[in-house]
């Protein structure tokens, strides 16, 4: 890394140090997120809690690179992406980073398959590796027998399955999940949370899921608190 003094950061999945977002509306300042620092190791699965407005979408999407920070910087496994340039970070973003949504997000015209396939053909990746990981990815979240339904013929549950299989299409080191079983019943959200677990065990991968549902700390290793921008309590 350029700056010595960072390398000893490059061991965690996530490093942010001084973290601030502040949104512009109109003449006001907005500031989401007032200097986070927050370290996590890789392999673990993290929740984020909080109040609505409390920045959790903010953090999150600092962390993917959907978002450029005001000030302070997100290391990612040892890289700064603050300074990264939007076509630097789409890049990254596409190779690195899964990401799931609340309202899952698929395409409607597109069947269970075509959503995962679509993501790989984005990528670059060749037809016959596309297949066999579409496949694999599909048979991970359970849905081997619906890869030819369209979205609307699936329940939430099976939608957001399919966007799993699709945020871990591209073997992504980070995954990140804003409110994802919010849309789901409790009985579904257990699956689903289940099936995280499973992925941060079996693919080796570091999870960060903003979500208010008490249900999640059976399944995480441990919570953040965010309350007005700030971390409160680990
Ligand atoms: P959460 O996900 O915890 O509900 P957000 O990160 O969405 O919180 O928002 C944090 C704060 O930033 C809130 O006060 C919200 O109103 C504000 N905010 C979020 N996005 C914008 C935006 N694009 N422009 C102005 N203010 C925003
Ligand atoms: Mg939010």
């Amino acid at each position: 890394m350029a700056d010595g003094t960072k390398d000893m950061h490059s061991d965690y999945a996530i490093e942010t140090q001084g973290l601030w977002r502040i949104y512009k509306a109109g003449a006001l300042d907005v500031p989401a997120l007032r200097g986070v620092d927050l370290v996590v190791e890789p392999g673990r699965f993290v929740a984020v809690k909080g109040r609505s407005g409390s920045g959790k979408t903010t953090l999150l999407n600092c962390l993917g690179g959907l978002d450029h920070p005001t000030s302070g910087s997100v290391y990612v496994f040892g890289r700064d992406i603050s300074t990264l340039s939007d076509r630097e970070l789409t890049h990254w973003r596409r190779s690195r980073v899964g990401f799931i949504f609340q309202s899952f997000g698929l395409l409607p015209t597109l069947s269970a398959y075509e959503n995962v396939e679509l993501m790989l053909r984005i990528a670059g990746v060749s037809a016959k590796e596309r297949r066999e990981r579409a496949h694999y990815c599909l048979d991970l979240v359970g849905l081997s027998k619906w890869i030819h339904h369209r979205p609307f013929e699936m329940s939430g549950g099976q939608q957001q399955r399919v966007a799993i299989a699709r945020s871990v299409a591209n073997r992504p080191q980070l995954i990140l999940a804003d409110e994802p079983t919010g849309e789901l019943d409790s009985t579904t959200a257990r699956e689903i949370l289940g099936l995280f677990r499973r992925i941060v065990e079996e693919e080796h991968v570091t999870f960060v899921m903003v979500s208010h549902d008490a249900l999640v700390n059976e399944y995480v290793d441990y919570s953040l608190q965010l309350k007005d921008g700030q971390i409160v309590q680990e």
